[in-house]
C-alpha cells in the first residue's frame, strides 16, 4: 500500500498542478506570431482575431508579433520552437499547405510540430495593377501583357506566400513569364505597386479592397469561382469568366500552437476561437473585406488538421509541376 501511495501521490499532484495551470491559463500576455509584415492581409486577420479572442478569453492580452521573412517559414519555425504552454501562437495561411513541398530544407514539420486550433477564414484574391497601367479591364490587361512580354514585374510576399502561389498560377494561365519581385509581405509590395515601382500583383481581398475602393490600384479579376458580394468587388469578373478554366485560389488562415501544448489549454484556445468565429463584429469586419469566416467542422482541431493535410496533397502536384523550390 505504502509503495502504491508513493507512486500515486506524485502523479496526482502533477495532474492537479497541470489542471490548475490550464485553469489559470492564460497567465500572461499571449503572443500571436504573424509570419508576414504589419499592415498586410495576414496581419489584418490576426489583429481582428486577437481582438475577438481577447474578449473570448476574458480580457487576456493578445499581442501580434510580425516575424516576417522567407515566405512565412521564419515565423512558423519560431512558433514550432516556442514553449508549448499556449502563450505563443501562430496565425498562418495557405503557406502551411504549400511550404512542405516548396521549401526543400524546411526546418519544421507542418504535420507533426503543431497543434491545430481551428481554421479562421477563407479569403479570395484579386489580380491588381499599378494605377498608371493603360488597361482598364481584364481583356485590356491581356493585350497590355502581350505587348510587354519580358518587361513585366509581379510583386509577391516571398516564395511560398499566397501572392507567390497565385502569381505563379496567373502567369501559367496567361502563358507569359513575369519577373517576380519578393517582399516580406504584401503590405510593402502594395506600397510599391501604388507607387508604380512594380506592375502587377495577386493579393488577398483583405489587403486590396480598401485600395481598390480608393482607386489607388487597378483591379482586373477575382480568383474565386463566383463573383464576390462585397460592394467594392462585386463587379469584378472571375478568372473563370475570363476563360481561365478551373482557376480557383482561396487563401485560408488557421491558428496553431507548438506541439505538446497541454490538452486543457488547447481546449480553452479552441473554445475562444469558436467564440471569435461567431462574434458579429469579427464577422462583419472580415466580410467587409471579402473574407468568409469558417462555420464548418474545420473550426475544430481535427477538421482543421484534416483540411491542411488535404491541401498539402492538393497543392503538391501543382508546385512540383511548376518546379519552383526554395532551399
Ligand atoms: N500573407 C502575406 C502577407 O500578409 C501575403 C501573401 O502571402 O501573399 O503579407
Amino acid at each position: 500500500m505504502k509503495k502504491l501511495l508513493k507512486t500515486l501521490v506524485p502523479v496526482a499532484l502533477a495532474a492537479a498542478a497541470f489542471s490548475a495551470a490550464a485553469q489559470d491559463f492564460p497567465t500572461r500576455t499571449i503572443t500571436l506570431v504573424v509570419p508576414f509584415t504589419a499592415g498586410g492581409p495576414t496581419d489584418r486577420v490576426a489583429r481582428d482575431l486577437a481582438e475577438a479572442m481577447r474578449k473570448a478569453l476574458g480580457g487576456a492580452i493578445v499581442v501580434v508579433d510580425n516575424a516576417a521573412g522567407a515566405g512565412g517559414s521564419i515565423g512558423a519555425n519560431k512558433v514550432a520552437r516556442a514553449a508549448p504552454d499556449g502563450h505563443t501562437l501562430l496565425l498562418h495561411h495557405i503557406g502551411m499547405a504549400t511550404m512542405p513541398t516548396l521549401v526543400r530544407n524546411i526546418p519544421f514539420k507542418v504535420e507533426s510540430d503543431f497543434e491545430y486550433l481551428g481554421l479562421i477564414n477563407d479569403v479570395p484574391m484579386t489580380v491588381i495593377g499599378k494605377p498608371g497601367l493603360p488597361a482598364n479591364n481584364y481583356r485590356e490587361l491581356m493585350t497590355w501583357i502581350g505587348q510587354n512580354k519580358g518587361k513585366i514585374n509581379l510583386g509577391n510576399a516571398g516564395i511560398g506566400s499566397a501572392s507567390h502561389l497565385c502569381g505563379m498560377l496567373f502567369q501559367s494561365a496567361v502563358g507569359v513569364d513575369m519577373t517576380a519581385v519578393p517582399y516580406k509581405g504584401t503590405a510593402p509590395a502594395m506600397t510599391d505597386l501604388m507607387g508604380g515601382q512594380i506592375d502587377l500583383m495577386c493579393d488577398q481581398t483583405t489587403n486590396t479592397t480598401g485600395q481598390i475602393e480608393a482607386k489607388k490600384v487597378k483591379a482586373y479579376a477575382v480568383t474565386s469561382p463566383r463573383r464576390l458580394a462585397t460592394p467594392t468587388l462585386k463587379d469584378l469578373p472571375t478568372m473563370q469568366e475570363m476563360g481561365v478554366k478551373d482557376f480557383n485560389v482561396s487563401i485560408f488562415h488557421g491558428l496553431y500552437a507548438p506541439k505538446g501544448t497541454p490538452a486543457p489549454v488547447l481546449k480553452k484556445l479552441n473554445d475562444a476561437v469558436k467564440v471569435a468565429l461567431k462574434d458579429p463584429e469579427f464577422i462583419k469586419k472580415q466580410e467587409g473585406l471579402g473574407a468568409v469566416v469558417v462555420v464548418d467542422k474545420r473550426m475544430e482541431p481535427a477538421g482543421h488538421k484534416a483540411f491542411v493535410l488535404a491541401e498539402i496533397a492538393k497543392w503538391s502536384p501543382a508546385i512540383k509541376a511548376a518546379g519552383v523550390y526554395v532551399d
